[in-house]
């Protein structure tokens, strides 16, 4: 395949494996503040993540290129109040659709098919994403800093992947 468009996705991996690891540092901090639906939430985000990855992974090895794998960075351990932590997470996932983005436009620069086919399913994920982060950053906003509010959108957050 393309090196440019091979490099550039391997690039990505290592972004969707960086976004995995702050989810579970971020799961990680949820369990510390005994937020344990926010941290259910983070951890199955984390699987999304590597599930991401390892999409763009097989997309390499189906096409005969070579996966390499680089450093992830060290994410950071502290995220603050519940608005903050989703304030995080909703800036994270624009940073990421802003990546996929310019991907993309490598794809169609140098007439690579089968990537863009392949990133059209990440284009809608990443409108998926900042729809979901932006409706718990609203409802968040809406309760304030009521703990009996934040418990019942903990506790709503802990039914996440059990819902469909
Ligand atoms: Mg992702």
């Amino acid at each position: 395949m393309n090196e440019t468009v091979e490099a550039a996705i391997n690039e990505q991996i290592k972004h969707e494996l960086d976004s995995g690891y702050l989810y579970l540092s971020m799961a990680a901090y949820c369990e510390s503040q005994n937020l344990g639906g926010f941290a259910h939430w983070m951890r199955l985000q984390f699987e999304e993540e590597v599930a991401h990855a390892m999409r763009l992974y097989n997309h390499i090895i189906d096409r005969g290129g070579r996966v390499i794998l680089e450093a992830i960075d060290k994410p950071k351990a502290e995220f603050g109040a519940p608005l903050e932590i989703f304030e995080q997470v909703l800036a994270h996932e624009q940073k990421v659709t802003g990546l996929i983005h310019k991907l993309y436009e490598l794809a169609v620069k140098e007439n690579d098919y089968p990537v863009q086919v392949e990133l059209q399913w990440f284009i809608e994920e990443q409108v998926e994403e900042e729809k979901k982060a932006g409706d718990i950053v609203d409802q968040l906003k809406l309760v304030g800093d009521s703990g009996t509010a934040i418990h019942r959108i903990d506790r709503m957050l802990a039914k996440r992947g059990s819902e469909k």
